[in-house]
């Protein structure tokens, strides 16, 4: 009776089991299909993510050039970004050494130097003792540009980047590509797993490494055969409106511009027809770099079908001519001004272009930069903020020690604002490095440019605001680290005598644009704290997958309802 009671329970228990989903359908069918609309994304069996990532990395973009041109930006390219996209105002760069390496690994590892190995562009490496190139890779072979081009990889990064993260996380259905002219600006955003192309000024070609492909894939080299940098040099640069309503800018023709090695003057009109076929390095410094790394990453988006189907891609491009212009003029010079105008209209088309191939709404955007610049030395000086450049100078340093000391070249070497000095030579004239240390640090405090001097493995200690001892401990690493770091005051740096630099600590170096838009994303703006590593942790809560090995940063959970 009790068995029997049992099983008529079971039965009813199991119709229920049965029926249940049935009735509950039925119900609720009309109300579950009226919210999920056309979308194939609220079908709660499927996790909703994007169909692209595009993340934008425009090389030295000052945050303030989202406003400084912003009256003649146009209502779809930077000005659609904000009107619909949410702006971290006050984002910065957590250490030290703002550089092009560095920033590019810090966005899309989430990490510093101190953790992901990118210690800048190139740094010292005691154990060979030579100067490491970020992406070097000896191991690799170049293919689709010149055999004299040097070999590169992402070998020299620890740590995985967001990008390594998506292809882990959809066992590597997600197609990832990063594009730069710069090979460390396509390299390290593409991380381990993902393609990575560049431009090889040698050859005028998009190359890549046999890290990536045993030989250069067709549609790069079909895009290659159009040669279109001679058909942008054809164009010369002249300014995109009369040069006079430059309003925003310094004068055409300054002492302190950089002049293009085949020009008499730095002023407009920019001739560059001579360069066709001949100098394919030229146009890196002009806006046409931009136009040809858009059109790349349009060939790139159609031959991977990027975006076409629910597996999320990732594109990653890194825009490097407003570098090399910038460090040519400066960012007052008519010419940035009229770069960032072309940007604009050059960004405004590639949205319309992702709405048409990609869809709106389904794809989320990012826009940054590695760093920032300085304003030019000899603008600031006329405009009564005196500064200046200057050099290292080692060999004296080196002298001053060798007369107290009785070493002679005690510094063997100096890069990215460290001092390295040979313990072998000091150890057999029998001097301590610490006295040798304190001594140096003197002597370089003399100069008035010099802020302070420290002692890296002694930063603990030292006597400065925690904020920016901070920034130095993100940006030295244990094993590449000099013996002293140089802070200079604001405004100096090592540098040329014409145009301009970065890679200090001060805000315009460290402010950066912080801007997404898109696919899970609200409007709105925050001017509280955020950095640089906060990328990574933000793309990864939203995509739901695991941020990158090494992150330190933090979601900026304010852009989403
Ligand atoms: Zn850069
Ligand atoms: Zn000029
Ligand atoms: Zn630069």
């Amino acid at each position: 009776m009790e068995e029997g009671s049992a099983t008529f329970a079971a039965n009813i228990l199991e119709m229920f089991r049965f029926l249940l989903p049935a009735i509950f359908s039925i119900l609720f069918l009309p109300v579950i299909a009226q919210k999920s609309g056309n979308s194939a994304a609220a079908d709660s069996k499927q996790l909703a993510r994007p169909k692209l990532v595009v993340g934008l990395m425009v090389d030295q973009m000052r945050w303030d050039f989202l406003y400084r041109f912003y009256d003649r930006y146009s209502e779809s390219g930077f000005k659609r970004l904000l009107r619909e996209g949410f702006s971290c105002e006050n984002a910065m760069i957590p250490y030290a050494q703002t550089v092009t390496a560095a920033g590019h690994a810090s966005v899309y590892t989430g990490s510093v130097p101190a953790v992901n190995g990118i210690m800048g562009n190139e740094w010292f490496d005691r154990s060979q003792n030579r100067t490491i190139y970020c992406v070097e890779d000896k191991g690799v072979s170049i293919i689709g540009g010149s055999t004299t081009s040097e070999p590169m990889s992402p070998k020299n990064l620890w740590t995985t980047t967001i990008t390594d993260e998506l292809r882990l996380a959809t066992n590597f259905r997600s197609k990832v590509v990063g594009i730069a002219i710069k090979d460390r600006g396509a390299i390290l955003p593409a991380g381990h797993t993902g393609d990575a192309y560049w431009y090889d000024s040698r050859s005028g070609n998009f190359v890549t490494s046999t890290h990536y492909y045993p030989e250069l894939p067709n549609w790069v080299a079909d895009f290659n055969k159009k040669k279109l940098a001679d058909s942008l040099y054809a164009k010369d640069w002249n300014t995109l409106y009369p040069i006079e309503t430059y309003a925003q800018s310094d004068k055409d023709n300054v002492a302190y511009e950089g002049r293009f090695i085949h020009e008499q003057s730095p002023t407009f009109p920019h001739e560059l027809k001579s360069q066709m076929g001949v100098n394919y390095g030229t146009i890196s410094s002009t806006p046409y770099g931009n136009t040809l790394t858009l059109a790349f990453a349009r060939a790139a988006m159609k031959a991977e079908s990027l975006g076409k189907d629910n597996i999320t891609d990732m594109l990653a491009v890194s825009l490097s001519s407003p570098d090399y212009t910038g460090h040519q003029f400066g960012p007052n010079s008519i010419e940035i001004e009229d770069m960032y105008l072309r940007l604009d209209a050059e960004l405004a088309a590639f949205f319309t272009h992702l709405d048409k191939e990609v869809g709106k709404g389904e794809w989320l955007f990012f826009l940054t930069a590695d760093h920032g610049v300085a304003h030019t030395p000899g603008f600031l000086s006329k405009n009564k903020i005196k500064v200046s450049t200057l050099s290292t100078n080692v060999t004296a340093l080196n002298k001053s020690i060798e007369d107290k000391f009785k070493v002679t070249n005690a510094i063997r070497n100096s890069s990215n604002y460290q001092l390295f000095f040979n313990y072998e030579r000091l150890d057999s004239a029998g001097v301590k490095l610490d006295e040798v240390l304190q001594y140096s640090i003197k002597e370089l405090e003399k100069d008035t440019a010099v802020w302070m001097a420290f002692e890296t493995k002694k930063l603990q200690t030292a006597n400065m605001p925690t904020e920016i001892k901070n920034r130095f401990i993100n940006g030295l690493n244990p094993k590449f680290s000099g013996d002293i770091g140089i802070i200079l005051k604001s405004g100096y740096f090592f540098g040329a005598r014409t145009g301009t630099t970065h890679g200090a600590w001060y805000p315009y170096d460290a402010h950066i644009p912080m801007v997404f838009m898109g696919w899970g994303v609200k409007h709105g703006s925050t001017a509280g704290p955020t950095y640089m590593t906060d990328f990574a942790p933000t793309l990864a809560a939203l995509l739901h997958i695991q941020m990158p090995s090494g992150n330190i940063g933090q979601p900026v959970t304010e852009i989403t309802d």
